[in-house]
C-alpha cells in the first residue's frame, strides 16, 4: 500500500521515512576527512538537545510516518546521558540504529540490547595501527578492533565504514574485503566528500568504478557476485563467494542515490537538514522550546529539498569549494 502524502513527503513525492540524528558535536577522535585540524566552533551547550527535547522532536517526525532512527554525531556515546536518550528513544515504534567509532562501546552493549538496538555502523578507516593513529590523530586502534570483535560476539549486525582516500588506504581495499573471509559482517567502502574544513579535493577521493576495477582484477568474475540492494539502500552490495561478510560501496559523489532518498537529519543543536549536502538549515529547537508547533516548519523544510544533492547536481559544481564550503563539517552535521 502507498502512504499517503504528508509533512514528509518532498515536492518530488519522496516520503521521508529514515532520520539521522545527531546527539553531539563531541567527539574522542578526530578524523581529518569529518574534523578541521583547528577543531570547530561548538554550539554553547545550552543550544543542544536536552534528552527530553531529542525525545519530543523524534516523536513528532514518527508521528509523522518515521520508522527507522539512526542516531549519529560527533560520537554519540561520549554523551553523558546516552543511556537515557537510548532509552526513552526505544519507547518509541521505530527501528533503532547507531554509527559508532566504538572506542567506547564496550561500556554500553547491555543498554544497546536492553533498547533493541541490532545494527551497529562502525567506522574504520585503516588496518594498520599507525595508519589509524594518522587520520583519527588518536591511538586507540586495538580498542576499536576488539570492540568489533565484541559486538559480533554479543549478536550484533555490523557495518564497517571505510572513507578511502587516494595515497592513504586505497592499498587496503583487499585486506578490507578479506576480513569478511571469516567475519559475518558488511565492509562499507565510502567515496570522500566534501565538507567544510576538509580540504576535499577530487584527486583525493576513490571512486565506485575504481574499487571495482581493483576487485575484478582480484578475484574471478565468478567470485564476485551482486547482491540485491535493500530498497532506499544508499550502497551497491557486493559478496566474494564463499566468505561470511559482504562488502559495498557508497558513491554519493560519482553515483548519487537522490532519486530514492528517504533521510531527513537532525543536527544536535536541533535543526533539520533536509540534504547531507544542503547549506540551509531549519531550527526546531527554538521554537519547540517557545511552545511552539514545529510541524508546519519541519514541512517547509522538506519542500524546499533539493532534487540533487543540495542542488549540487553536477560534478562541476561538486569541484567549486564555494558551492560545498559553506556547508558544515561533517563532525556537526552527524553523518
Ligand atoms: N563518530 C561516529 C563514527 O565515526 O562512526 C559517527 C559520526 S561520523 C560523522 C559518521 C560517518 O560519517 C562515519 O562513518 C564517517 O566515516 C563518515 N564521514 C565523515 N566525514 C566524511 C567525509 N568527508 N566523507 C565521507 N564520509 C564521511
Ligand atoms: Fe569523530 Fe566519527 Fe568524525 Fe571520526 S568520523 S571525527 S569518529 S565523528
Amino acid at each position: 500500500m502507498t502512504k499517503q502524502p504528508n509533512i514528509l513527503t518532498d515536492s518530488f513525492g519522496r516520503q521521508h521515512t529514515y532520520l539521522r540524528i545527531s546527539l553531539t558535536e563531541l567527539c574522542n577522535l578526530r578524523c581529518t576527512y569529518c574534523m578541521p585540524a583547528e577543531g570547530i566552533q561548538l554550539s554553547p551547550k545550552s543550544h543542544i538537545m536536552s534528552f527530553d527535547e531529542v525525545y519530543q522532536i523524534a516523536k513528532t517526525f514518527v508521528d509523522h510516518g518515521v520508522t527507522k532512527i539512526r542516531l549519529t554525531g560527533g560520537e554519540p556515546l561520549v554523551r553523558k546521558d546516552i543511556g537515557v536518550v537510548l532509552k526513552k528513544l526505544a519507547s518509541l515504534s521505530v527501528e533503532l540504529s547507531m554509527t559508532t567509532n566504538a572506542v567506547i562501546v564496550d561500556r554500553y552493549i547491555d543498554v544497546l540490547k536492553e533498547c533493541n538496538i541490532k545494527n551497529i555502523n562502525v567506522s574504520l578507516d585503516s588496518l594498520v595501527p599507525k595508519k589509524f593513529e594518522k587520520i583519527t590523530r588518536r591511538n586507540n586502534y586495538q580498542q576499536v578492533l576488539d570492540n568489533i570483535h565484541l559486538l559480533i560476539q554479543e549478536g550484533f549486525n555490523v557495518k564497517l565504514n571505510a572513507v578511502l582516500i587516494k595515497g592513504f588506504n586505497d592499498n587496503e581495499i583487499i585486506d578490507f574485503i578479506n576480513l569478511g573471509k571469516e567475519l559475518p559482517i558488511n565492509i562499507r567502502f565510502i567515496e570522500f566528500m566534501p565538507f567544510d574544513g576538509n580540504k576535499w579535493d577530487k584527486q583525493k577521493m576513490v571512486s565506485y568504478a575504481e574499487i571495482m576495477e581493483l576487485v575484478n582484477a582480484t578475484f574471478s568474475e565468478s567470485q564476485v557476485q551482486r547482491l540485491q540492494d535493500a530498497p532506499n539502500d544508499t550502497s551497491k552490495n557486493y559478496k566474494i563467494e564463499g566468505y561470511k561478510g559482504s562488502f559495498a560501496i557508497i558513491s554519493s559523489v560519482t553515483n548519487p542515490f537522490c532519486d530514492s532518498c528517504n533521510r531527513i537529519r537532525l543536527t544536535a543543536n536541533g535543526r533539520i537538514k533536509n540534504c547531507l549536502f544542503s547549506a540551509s538549515e531549519s531550527d526546531l529547537l527554538t521554537p519547540l522550546r517557545k511552545g511552539k508547533d514545529i510541524k508546519p516548519i519541519i514541512k517547509k523544510a522538506v519542500q524546499a529539498k533539493f532534487k540533487t544533492r543540495g542542488g549540487m547536481d553536477t560534478s562541476e559544481k561538486f569541484e567549486k569549494p564555494e558551492l560545498h564550503g559553506k556547508n558544515r563539517s561533517m563532525i556537526a552535521i552527524g553523518g
